[in-house]
């Protein structure tokens, strides 16, 4: 099973993919984090993907469906994969499903006011990559599951936060619609604990609730 995992940052998409990717032995692609190394590596296509996503812009999609085109046949789980953050504009929609075979389209919906919130609260482990959310942390500066340190996204901070909002309204959200057409959507309320969230999730997938 290929899907997609479509939403607002902040909606979940990321914590969601990991766990669902974990139980169903698929793999979790996020351009976010394949960004992130890049940029960690200083390689040319980080050095230039750094750049838009400091400012909270897109990557232009040529770049990001050429990393994606190029990234796909190396998936080796046998549950096939979850997409998370790609594709974020129609042009990249049309140039995946030339490529790529996609089972479902799942839309996490978040109004932005909790967005907000959310993501300046947000805390990512620097040793397992797990997120953490400040209002839930015991001590703000470790994380409860493996002790490493956490630290803040850059691009976190409220100002840019509010501008890839905007880009999200402004280029991603017409997919919702594109998806819709489509026939592949199925939509997931984000509002809420992790737990409620990832039930309606495993539900809209018709997956069991025996765990
Ligand atoms: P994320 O980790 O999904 O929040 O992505 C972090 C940043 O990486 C985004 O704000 C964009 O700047 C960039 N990015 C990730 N995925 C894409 C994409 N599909 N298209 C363009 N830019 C992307």
């Amino acid at each position: 099973m290929n899907l997609i995992f479509l939403g607002p940052p902040g909606a979940g998409k990321g914590t969601h993919a990991t766990r669902l990717a974990t139980e169903l032995d698929m793999e979790e692609i996020s351009t976010g984090d394949l960004f992130r190394a890049e940029i960690r590596a200083q390689t040319p296509l980080g050095v230039e993907a750094q750049r838009y996503i400091e400012r909270g812009e897109l990557v232009p999609d040529r770049i990001t469906i050429d990393m994606v085109r190029a990234y796909l046949p190396k998936v080796q789980a046998t549950g096939g994969y979850i997409l998370d953050g790609f594709p974020r504009t129609v042009e990249q929609a049309k140039a995946l499903h030339s490529f790529a075979h996609i089972d479902g389209v799942v839309s996490f919906e978040l109004p932005d006011a909790v967005i907000v919130d959310r993501l300046t609260a947000r805390r990512i482990c620097a040793n397992c990559g797990k997120i953490h959310n400040l209002a839930q942390l015991d001590d703000p500066s470790a994380c409860p599951d493996c002790g490493g340190q956490l630290v803040t996204r850059k691009d976190d901070n409220e100002a840019t936060v509010r501008r890839r909002l905007e880009v999200y309204h402004q280029d991603t959200e017409p997919l919702v619609t594109y998806y819709r057409n489509s026939g592949l959507l199925r939509s997931v309320d984000s509002d809420g604990p992790v737990e409620q969230t990832y039930s309606r999730l495993r539900n809209v997938l018709g997956l069991s609730d025996n765990r």
